[in-house]
């Protein structure tokens, strides 16, 4: 890892000061591999910013710190991840509280691939704040229920970088929905 960024991380995650396999995460949708464009962030971390992993809520109380740093890529980062907590109020009042430049504010907003287009099973295009049913029964590993077909989730939110991926509110929780298992409505 270049050595600008371990310097500036103190060898912690810059988002929980965790230490376990830090890597210099590359925020999307920058491309070029400069330090100013990467956070060092630990497998944890890395794991649920990719969705290679769930999300775990109480994992991020530690942004309650990090949205006061002074790295533009690590503030995007906190703020990406506040907004797909917007289910939890905490959340969403961390990420009010946040002040972000304006470059950096397009950056945070900004899909991970301008490219990506979610659609539903149809092939339909989705997009934030649409209606959609399920066309089938969701085993929602986690909660412990099953969304039932023909449920309806309305104002949906596309996840940033994955096409495959929309968030609902089912049962009054919110869930990542495969999109090939939902119809626009
Ligand atoms: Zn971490």
């Amino acid at each position: 890892m270049d050595m600008g960024l371990l310097e500036r991380s103190g060898n912690k995650c810059e988002l929980c000061n965790g230490t376990k396999e830090l890597t210099a995460h590359l925020v999307a949708p920058k491309t070029e591999e400069t330090a100013d464009h990467q956070a060092v962030v630990c497998v944890d971390c890395l794991q649920q910013i990719t969705q290679t992993a769930p999300l775990e809520p109480n994992h991020w109380h530690c942004l309650n710190e990090s949205i006061w740093s002074e790295v533009p890529a690590v503030k995007v980062l906190a703020y990406r991840v506040l907004g797909r907590l917007n289910a939890h109020p905490w959340a969403t009042d961390l990420k009010d509280m946040m002040y972000l430049e304006e470059a950096t504010q397009e950056w945070a907003d900004h899909s991970a691939d301008a490219a990506l287009v979610h659609k539903d099973s149809n092939g339909n295009v989705l997009q934030a704040g649409d209606s959609v049913t399920l066309i089938q029964d969701l085993n929602v590993k986690g909660a412990g229920f099953t969304a039932k077909r023909g449920t309806a989730v309305r104002r949906i939110r596309l996840v940033h970088d994955n096409a495959e991926h929309i968030e609902g509110k089912v049962d009054g929780q919110q869930i990542v929905i495969l999109t090939k298992y939902v119809k626009k409505t």
